[in-house]
This record gives structure tokens, sequence and C-alpha cells, in this order.
């Protein structure tokens, strides 16, 4: 009978794998030199992780138990005084929203996302505006913009404070650490006032210390991706900050009902993320961060010469482990990032490369987080073809 099973995903060899299944359905497989992108299927999770989902599936629990039970050993793993589990770190956001109106007050829990009777603003400086910014509005919260797209300061961020204010936002994300207020200054404005502060620092891991660093400075909710470095279940995130706002943040999250109930995170994504945490914090960063350097290099020889660009490896705030920043100069003759990466991606080996996402971008970059063995030769001679093509006109 066995054999039988899922004969249309089965490759010719009677076997089933990632490419058989991709193969049958006509979907061409990439490689990954653009790290963590939802869109380019995140992270490849971990062994770990995926071994604890399969052993989850053996048995029922109730989930509230669970959740509580595996957000302490997040705390415990992380070092931070509480935690709890979310559907990636854009659930964490819609939590953090939901907390910071409701609080734990059932009624209001269950109103939501119909904000009337409670407040429901959430400041948020105009330069930490973002693409996954509208989950905080999603159980019915509304923003109040300050400063400019240029930058903002402690004083306008304090004149937006009104008796209808729920929490104030802090993004922490490649690009945007400039001319924002600093993380210390908005918690004590806020503390004053009675706030939380509300984090999204879904991408910055690593560096682990990062863990500790956003609640060390007193954030009340932090969101971490559980399905980027950490390399958990794609679909998970979790919420780390002081007890009293994650037990919030719990009480307006699945699987109680609500506007959050979307967003349920299974028994498996449960034990499969505690299993890429424990691997996670343990891993020695500084070989991890030695590795990916020497690969990054290996990209920077093929391409270095090529006239009209630079490339160097960048480990920094935008680049959160190391990568090969290719920039072109104004003797660039050739297309544009965008161009560049689409032909990249356009035939086999198809691969994925990152580009920087601002308006005005000014690089692209190969990010060897999800390279496999033998992928960065491939990688670095499609660049350097490509790269070399482009740069005497064809
Ligand atoms: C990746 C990212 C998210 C979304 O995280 P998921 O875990 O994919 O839901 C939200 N905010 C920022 C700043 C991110 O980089």
């Amino acid at each position: 009978m066995t054999k039988h099973r899922n004969k249309s995903l089965l490759g010719s060899d009677g076997r089933i794998s990632g490419f058989s299944i991709a193969e049958n359905l006509g979907v061409t497989p990439l490689i990954n030199a653009g790290g963590p992108n939802t869109r380019h299927s995140g992270w490849r999770p971990r062994p770990e992780a995926i071994r604890a989902m399969e052993a989850m599936s053996e048995v029922f629990v109730q989930i509230d138990e669970l959740l509580i039970a595996a957000g302490e050993r997040i705390a415990e793993l992380t070092g931070n005084e509480a935690a709890t589990i979310t559907s990636g770190a854009s659930g964490g956001l819609v939590v953090q929203a939901a907390a910071a109106m409701a609080k734990g007050d059932p009624e209001r829990i269950a109103q939501l996302p119909v904000a009337t009777g409670m407040p429901n603003e959430l400041i948020i400086q105009r330069r930490h505006r973002f693409i996954y910014d509208h989950l905080y509005l999603a159980p019915g919260s509304r923003f109040v913009e300050v400063g400019t797209s240029e930058g903002c300061t402690l004083d306008q961020v304090e004149a937006a404070i009104s008796a209808n204010t729920a929490g104030i936002i802090h993004l922490e994300s490649p690009f945007k650490s400039l001319g924002v207020v600093p993380l210390p200054d908005l918690v004590a404005l806020a503390h004053d006032h009675g706030l939380p502060v509300l984090a999204d620092c879904a991408s910055m891991l690593p560096p682990r210390e990062n863990l500790t660093k956003f609640t060390d400075q007193g954030a009340d909710l932090v969101s971490f991706s559980g399905g980027k470095a950490v390399r958990g279940p794609q679909s998970t995130g979790f919420l780390v900050g002081n007890p009293e706002w994650i037990e919030y943040a719990r009480l307006n999250n699945a699987p109680n009902p609500g506007v959050t109930r979307a967003q349920k995170v299974s028994k498996e994504e449960i034990a499969g993320l505690l299993a890429a945490l424990e691997v996670f914090v343990d891993e020695d960063e500084e070989e991890e961060t030695r590795n990916y350097r020497q690969q990054m290099m290996f990209v920077v020889d093929q391409i270095a010469e090529i006239p009209g660009l630079t490339a160097e490896v960048k480990h920094n705030y935008d680049h959160y482990i190391p990568h090969a920043v290719v920039a072109f100069t104004s003797d660039w003759r050739g297309p544009s990032y965008s161009e560049i990466c689409a032909r990249l991606k356009a035939d086999p080996p198809r691969i994925y490369a990152a580009e920087d996402y601002r308006e005005d971008s000014s690089c692209m970059w190969i990010d060897p987080l999800n390279l496999q063995a033998g992928e960065v030769e491939i990688v670095a001679e499609k660049l350097r073809h490509i790269l070399v093509d482009a740069s005497s006109g064809r």
C-alpha cells in the first residue's frame, strides 16, 4: 500500500525529495543567496526542528498549557524575564497592538478590532514606517505619525501623546537606524506616561546579544522571527518582554478567540521553534561568522576586478552577517541592480540575490545564510558571468 502513497510527488527513481515535489508541481527550485526572505522560502529549518515537529505530532496537549510552558522555556533560553510564541514576527506585531489596546480585559479583547471606548492610537516615527507596519493596524488601532522621513526628535514624540495613545512603536531593521529617537529615550518617555514600547526587531538575529539588548533597554514587547536565522519553522516568531506585557500578549493571542485567531501556531510548530532556538543560542557565533566571511571573500575575489563596480565584505548594523556587497560606481555602464538580480533568477541555476530595498537602492549583495555545500561556487560563477557581460554592454 505504502508505495502508492503520494505517487504524484515521487521522482523518476520512485522516491520523494524536495526536488521531486517541486518538479511534479512544475516549480523550478532556486539557490537562495539572498537571505531569509519569505518570498524565497525563508530559511531551511534545522533538522532538529523538523524532528521535534514530527515527534510532537504524536501527542495531544492543551495548547494554552503548552504555550505557557514553551514561553517560559524561551525566556530561559534567551535570557529574558518572559516570552511567548507568535505566528511569525508579523503575528507578533498584531498581538503587540492588541495587547496595547485591550491589555488583559476580556471584554476589550473580544471587542477588537472594533476599538471604540479604548485608547487605540499607536505613535510611530515616520522614518520607522516600513512594509510590514500595517500589521500593527490589524486589530483596529491607528497610527499617529511623528517627525519626517528624515528623522524625529523626542519632543515630537512627546507632543503626540494623548489620552487616546495606546503605545509607542520602535523598529530595528537594516537601513533604519539613523535619525530616529534612541530606544532608551523612547522608553523613558513612554514609561513616564504609563505607555508600552512595542518593538519590531524581526530580523535582528544574529548577533545573539540582541536577544536581550532591546529588552535590557526597556522595550516592553520585542518581536523576533523564528523563521529567519533561528531556523525554526518559517511560520513562527516569538515575543520577549516584561512579564505583565507578555501576559497581555498571550491573552490577546490565539488560541483564544478574537482578532488573532487567524494566526494560530500548531503544537508541532511550537516544538520546532523550541528545538531550533535551543541550537541557535548554543552556536559559536565567532566560528559561524568566520565561515560566512570566508565564503563571501570568495565571491568578492571573483568579481572585484570587473570595471565599474566595487565588491567588499560588509558586516555591520545593516548586514547582520558577512555579506558580499556589490555597488556600482559612476563608471558602471550596465543595467540596474534589479536587472542584475532578475538575470540571476531567470534561468537555471536560478539564484536569488538580495537587493537594497530602499527607493534609492544603492547596492546588491550575496547572503551566505542559506547557501548549502557547493553552492557558493555556483553563485560566484554565475554572478561573475552576468556582471562581466553587463559591464561590457551585453
Ligand atoms: C522579516 C520581518 C518581519 C516579518 O517577520 P515574519 O517572521 O516573516 O513574520 C517583520 N518586520 C521586520 C522588520 C522584518 O524584517
